[in-house]
């Protein structure tokens, strides 16, 4: 009986890191399967100005900048294929991918899966997410809110940078921070802070986003934690931008994770895993650095490592 067709590569995902680990493992001609999963591109087709990615010294739009990526591994003959991986195997070789009806099988797998927008939790958060003014992303959902007041939740540069995004179309955006300060890069915290259009609300946790029964956000509740006063700002739209949660979870039983959930790879690497032929990547297995840049030289390790686990255990 023949063997079951077993991958090359498997790359899952297709932010920074999947894709330079497409572009990488396609040029070594090893044809990867790159999994595409529910955010085609990752977290930067979410942003809009990208001012600090090497070699773009105007700049350049997210959205554009992945999907050249995208173009440069199909060009050297990845192959792109929608699906959710729910569970892995990799106590076997080949290793395993369960995706629903389907199991994939590789040689060996890059997980590159990102990390998601972390919620609130707040009432009526997930009632109104979604079209009905709770968002995480102003670059999608700004445009929405021309001459309204908005709310950005958080004080780093995500917050920051959204909330400098949003003064393109509101009329005022409030910057709701716990602390009394911003944590953001003093770049961004200077332009935040000098922006006429931006009234942060300092020492304030948000209680509730107001308009459930309604179906539309219309205030955000929230508590001063020095005072414990409350009260509703008058918003429309509000933009929860307080950092991200790792897309491990189908892996985590099978590879080393950390408390906060994000990959921990084995001594002296920063992409091996303690199961041979299987690597991380990105965002996923980097709660320090958590850029783009960084995370595509993640990608370009792990395909490089790859490539020579297969010349050396039999491609
Ligand atoms: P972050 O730096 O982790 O900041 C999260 C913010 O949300 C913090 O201010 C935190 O408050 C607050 N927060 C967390 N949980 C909260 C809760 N339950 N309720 C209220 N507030 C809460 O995340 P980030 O801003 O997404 O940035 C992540 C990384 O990406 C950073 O390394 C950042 O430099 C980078 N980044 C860079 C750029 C750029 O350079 N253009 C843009 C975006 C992000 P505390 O301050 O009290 O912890």
């Amino acid at each position: 009986m023949s063997k079951p067709h077993a991958e090359n590569v498997v790359i899952v995902g297709t932010g920074c890191a999947g894709l330079t680990a497409a572009v990488y493992a396609a040029r070594a001609n090893l044809s990867p399967l790159v999994i595409e999963g529910p955010l085609p591109g990752g977290q930067l087709t979410t942003t809009s100005e990208v001012e600090n990615f090497p070699g773009f010294p105007e700049g350049v739009d997210g959205f554009h900048l992945m999907d050249s990526l995208r173009k440069q591994a199909t060009r050297f003959g990845a192959r792109f294929e929608q699906a959710l991986v729910q569970s892995v195997d990799f106590s076997s070789t080949p290793r395993k991918l369960l995706c629903g009806e389907r199991t994939i099988l590789a040689k060996t797998v890059i997980v590159a899966t990102g990390a998601s927008p972390r919620m609130t939790g707040i009432p009526g958060e997930k009632e109104l997410y979604g079209g009905k003014g709770v968002t995480t992303c102003a670059t999608c959902d700004g445009a929405f809110y021309r001459k309204m007041d908005v709310a950005v939740i958080g004080g780093g540069d995500s917050a920051a940078e959204e909330a400098l995004f949003l003064t393109r179309f509101a009329n005022k955006v409030y910057l709701v921070h716990r602390r009394d300060s911003l944590r953001a890069s003093k770049i961004m915290a200077d332009r935040a802070a000098s922006n006429p259009k931006i009234q942060p609300v300092w020492d304030s946790v948000p209680v509730e986003a107001v308009g459930v029964p309604a179906g539309a956000v219309n205030g955000l509740r929230i508590r001063n934690v020095k005072t414990g006063a409350e009260s509703v700002l008058p918003v429309k739209g509000i933009f929860v931008a307080i950092g991200h949660v790792p897309n491990t979870a189908p892996f985590a039983s099978a590879l080393d994770v950390d408390p906060s959930g994000y990959f921990v790879p084995i001594d002296g690497s920063q992409v091996r895993t303690k199961v041979p032929g299987v690597y991380v990547a990105g965002d996923c297995a980097d709660h320090v650095y958590r850029q783009a840049v960084t995370a595509a030289g993640m990608g370009c390790q792990a395909a490089i490592d790859a490539e020579r686990w297969l010349a050396e255990h039999g491609g």
